[in-house]
Formats: structure tokens, C-alpha cells, sequence
């Protein structure tokens, strides 16, 4: 079940809304708290400005997460979530009721409540340590696929581009589209009107995977791929 989102701080959180739940729905799973709370982000510029201004607060009777996202780095922001989800897991299992001291200072005066928020840092942290690992390496895995169904052809010209890159020379970040000559003697033959394309199709023939110890045999056989297709092209 998403978590409801009451977006009143003003902060543009398409894109990081997706996050925010991902990131509900794994401390659900850890902490198996029933339903998540609503989470209200609201902004409060004049709090934002006070150096030990408050980010964030619980509310046990409304089961509501209110964070302050003014002027906050959107990880920070998380962590916080993060930590307010272990106080609603804690309001969950019966342990914020009671006579408890909730007012400033709580942390300090009331045991029960030092334990509350020692247990809400470390597990709070953990949890958004461990679904940020996990969350990263979901996109790398992403990635990895992108790419593994990147079209032949394409994969085929970044591989051939990158040989280019590697054989003559050519830093991948200097040369871009605009920037490739047209004419230029990429396959050493002498033939500086041979299009760079021509070219880099017959390097590309026969000289994928090889060491550059046998460039010069390549460069070799294909002087008589050459003279054979000749020979055939004058027998006709
Ligand atoms: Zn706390």
C-alpha cells in the first residue's frame, strides 16, 4: 500500500515521490509496521534559517510524519523519513503510549523515551543505509540490462569506435559527432580519399579483438583480400 503523501512544502517531488515509497515500502517490510502513515512534508523558511531548527516530528495519534524539507539535501530528507517510519513502528507496537514525557528535552529526562530515540537513530540509519545499497544497485542492475539489450548495431559501432579509439589513438571524449573528419587514412593503406566509414568497415572486418602485435599481419591480409578481389573482378 503507497504511503499518502500531503506535498505542502512547495518542493517539486515527481521523480523523488517514487523514492520517498520505495523507500516506505522497504521499512514496512523490515519493521512490519500494518499500514504506513501519512507523510506531510511541509517548508518553513524561518526554521530552515535556525541552525538546530527541527526536521521532523512523529504525531502517535494521528500516525502522521511531518518533515521540514526547506533548504535540505533530498538524502537528508530521506534519513529523516527514514527515522520517523522506526517512531511509527514503535506507536504500532504499543510502545509510545504510556505516560511518557514527549516535551523538549525528552531524549534526556525520560528513559523509556532515550530508548525510543536511541533505537530510531540506529535503525532508522541502518534501514535507509540498506535500502539506499539496495536501491542503487537495483538501477546498476538496470543499467546492466540496458545495455545487454542495447541493438546490435549500436553495440557494434561503440565497439568499433572504442577499437578506433584505443588503435589510433583517438580520446573518446575529444572526438565528437562534429568533429570526425570525413577523409581521414584510419586503416593506414595509403588511401587518404577513402571514406572514414570504408575504412573503419574494413578495420572493423578484420581486426576486432586482435592484439596490436597482429595489426601489421591484418593491415597484411587484407593487401591480398585486395589483389584477390582484383583477380577475381578481371577474370569476369
Ligand atoms: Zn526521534
Amino acid at each position: 500500500m503507497p504511503c499518502k503523501i500531503i506535498n505542502n512544502s512547495g518542493l517539486e517531488i515527481s521523480g523523488f515521490e517514487e523514492m520517498i515509497q520505495s523507500l516506505v515500502s522497504f521499512s514496512q517490510e523490515r519493521f512490519g509496521f500494518e499500514k504506513p502513515p501519512t507523510l506531510f512534508l511541509n517548508s518553513d523558511s524561518n526554521n530552515a534559517t535556525n541552525l538546530l531548527g527541527k526536521t521532523a516530528y512523529y504525531d502517535p495519534q494521528e500516525r502522521e510524519i511531518h518533515i521540514y524539507t526547506t533548504d535540505r539535501h533530498p538524502k537528508d530528507i530521506m534519513r529523516s523519513i527514514s527515522h520517523e517510519l522506526v517512531h511509527h513502528k514503535q506507536n504500532d507496537e504499543g510502545n509510545l503510549q504510556g505516560d511518557h514525557y514527549s516535551g523538549e528535552g525528552y531524549a534526556q529526562k525520560d528513559p523509556h523515551m532515550r530508548k525510543m530515540e536511541e533505537e530510531a537513530y540506529l535503525q532508522g540509519n541502518m534501514c535507509f543505509r540498506d535500502w539506499e545499497d539496495g536501491y542503487k544497485q537495483k538501477q546498476q542492475v538496470y543499467n546492466e540490462w540496458r545495455t545487454n539489450t542495447m541493438s546490435l548495431k549500436e553495440w557494434k559501432n561503440k565497439e568499433l569506435f572504442g577499437l578506433l579509439s584505443e588503435k589510433w589513438g583517438f580520446a573518446k571524449n575529444v572526438i565528437t559527432e562534429g568533429d570526425k573528419p570525413d577523409f581521414l587514412d584510419l586503416d593506414k593503406d595509403g588511401d587518404k580519399e577513402e571514406p572514414m566509414k570504408d575504412a573503419a568497415a574494413e578495420v572493423d572486418e578484420e581486426s576486432e579483438e586482435e592484439s596490436e602485435e597482429s595489426i601489421r599481419e591484418s593491415r597484411f591480409r587484407k593487401v591480398i583480400r585486395k589483389q584477390i578481389r582484383e583477380i577475381i573482378k578481371n577474370g569476369k
